[in-house]
């Protein structure tokens, strides 16, 4: 197979243009082309004279050699196609099975990885089966009633299961390649296998993530939902057993190989683990707020007078400064026609985040605004201190939003003046739910985050017309993109206890989904590794 770059396409291109275009640039003709795909397809907006897509097409040809004798140097090169990963199988089924707690997208394609290698896992997850928790999602959506064990940050397919499912990720592993294969071989949509810039979507998501699941148990494994990881054992620093709970029930269960993918929310799990040995280090995060504007002025800031083609997808962003006090500000997880998510996970705590379906096809544009929170920002240097400072600004978010998890929100004008919001707003209608109370972000937000973001709003808007319109609604609080602690684990993927795996966003390893599923499969890896005694 040859892979060919940079092929420049207008924006309602066909395959017929595709094959022209390939064959231009070999200096080849079409009957010398057996198949055509395309490998990857992004916007290029970067002239808004100019908008079209770059394309990187894969093609089979009858002889390989003779093509590429004929093509101009480096017009293209030869690549494998892609091939499931295969790894040995295990003899038997472990006497001991391994143990996986979390099923966000770590715990997810850990076990997968684990049960197709015949391992057979035992998973645990606190939060309830993606249909269950998502009726569990809407109640609190329709009235802040809030299950501290299954919300939008607890349940089957973790953190990501409400989300806008993006895909992108500044890692460069070849397991990515495999998670994105799997993702579409359970369900989800194939254009992630070739968009630049892949999405799932919230819509999509479920399904893919419990046919995973269904796949998981076919195999052997054992999912039990509902249950919690309440304690481990362990002797002379090795782990000997776990304690879970379901209800009031709990109970003991061997196990000497444990893979913690718990994510970044689940800061009693942390405190269990921390106290029981296992070391954990401080790690910097972020602080911020959710921005608002209508999709429609993001589509003409990026694309011009190409913002309404019918080919193009719904605008993306992406911004980032360095600020006086030498801080970065940046935006994250941006939600091209999405909506603003009441994330909470903890009791009178309220925290936000974004999601959009499929179609990407909401009013407005959402993205998390942040500034760098540094160890130094931490009160002590207590492992988990982090999580205080979290704590803090989610009750003062609370407490903002009157009660009843609704999220404090205001207008970027009244931001800048320091003057409480009485209203939304013109601009843009407020998709957060259980719902926002219009008031004063400053009350909520560090000193350092609160002058950070009007510095940042101010520099974004020189990047992207309209970015500080005066009717662009911010809504806080946003401190969980990333997690504040990290566990240490040495080449070998173990933890300070042996026995132990910590993996995924939780560990610190993994910032989103696909960095997440990515540290699963590693992780499951070292576990096969281990079971085998070969290292
Ligand atoms: C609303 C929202 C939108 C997001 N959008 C995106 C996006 O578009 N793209 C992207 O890349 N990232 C996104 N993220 C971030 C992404 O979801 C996380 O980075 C990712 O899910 C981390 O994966 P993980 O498996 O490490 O942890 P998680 O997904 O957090 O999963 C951890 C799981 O462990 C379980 N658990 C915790 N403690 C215990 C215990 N003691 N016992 C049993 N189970 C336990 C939890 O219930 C949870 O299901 C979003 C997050 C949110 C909240």
């Amino acid at each position: 197979m040859l892979r060919i770059n940079g092929l420049k396409m207008k924006l309602s291109f066909t395959q017929a243009d595709l094959l022209s275009a390939c064959v231009r640039k070999l200096k080849i003709s079409p009957d010398m082309i057996k198949t055509l795909t395309v490998y990857k397809r992004s916007v290029d907006a970067r002239d808004k004279n100019d908008v079209h897509f770059a394309v990187t097409a894969d093609i089979t040809v009858k002889d390989e050699n003779i093509v590429m004798q004929k093509a101009p140097r480096g017009a293209c090169m030869p690549v494998k196609p892609y091939a499931p990963v295969a790894r040995e199988k295990l003899p038997a089924v472990p006497e001991m099975r391994p143990v996986v707690v979390g099923l966000g997208p770590c715990g997810l394609f850990a076990a997968l990885t684990l049960a197709r290698a015949g391992a057979c896992p035992i998973v645990l997850e606190r939060g309830e089966p993606v249909e269950k928790r998502h009726r569990t999602v809407e109640t609190f959506f329709l009235d802040g009633t809030l299950d501290e064990d299954s919300n939008i940050q607890f349940g089957e397919g973790g953190a990501g299961a409400f989300s806008d499912g993006k895909l992108t990720t500044g890692i460069k592993d070849p397991r990515c390649r495999e998670v994105l294969h799997t993702l579409v071989e359970y369900g989800a949509p194939e254009e992630i296998l070739w968009e630049g810039r892949p999405h799932i979507g919230t819509d999509k998501l479920p399904a893919t993530v419990s046919n995973i699941r269904r796949e998981i148990e076919r195999l052997g494994g054992t999912v039990l939902f509902s249950t919690k990881l309440i304690s481990i054992h362990t002797e002379k620093n090795v782990l000997r057993s776990v304690t879970i709970q379901k209800g009031l029930e709990k109970q003991e269960i061997p196990c000497e190989k444990l893979i913690i993918a718990i994510g970044h929310s689940a800061d009693d799990t942390q405190k269990m683990l921390f106290e029981s040995g296992l070391d954990m280090v401080r790690k910097p995060f972020s602080v911020g707020a959710r921005i608002e504007h209508p999709q429609s002025l993001i589509n003409k800031s990026q694309y011009g007078k190409f913002a309404s083609s019918p080919y193009l997808p719904a605008a993306e962003y992406h911004l980032s400064t360095r600020l006086s006090d030498g801080r970065g500000a940046y935006t994250f997880c941006m939600c091209p026609g999405g909506t603003v998510v009441g994330a909470a996970s903890r009791k009178n705590a309220v925290c936000v985040n974004g999601m959009s379906a499929f179609a990407r096809d909401g009013e407005n544009a959402n993205a998390a605004l942040l500034v760098d929170v540094r160890v130094e920002d931490f009160p002590d240097e207590h492992p988990l201190s982090g999580y205080a400072l979290q704590r803090v600004w989610e009750e003062k978010a609370y407490r903002a939003g009157g009660g009843n998890y609704k999220a404090p929100c205001q207008r970027v004008e009244d931001f800048f003046l320091n003057r409480d919001s009485s209203h939304t707003g013109n601009l843009v209608k407020p998709t957060v739910k259980p719902g926002v109370t219009p008031g004063n972000l400053k009350s909520v937000l560090p000193d350092f985050a609160y002058k950070g973001l009007q510095e940042a709003i101010r520099n974004f808007d020189r990047q992207l017309h309209g970015f500080a319109h005066p009717d662009a609604l911010l809504t806080g609080v946003e401190a969980r993109s990333s997690c504040p602690v990290r566990s240490p684990r040495d080449a070998f993927g173990e933890g300070s206890i042996r026995g132990i795996y910590p993996c995924g966003e939780g560990a610190g390893y993994a910032g989103g989904i696909m960095s997440a599923a990515v540290d699963g499969i590693r992780g499951a890896e070292h576990v096969l590794r281990d079971l085998k005694d070969a290292r």
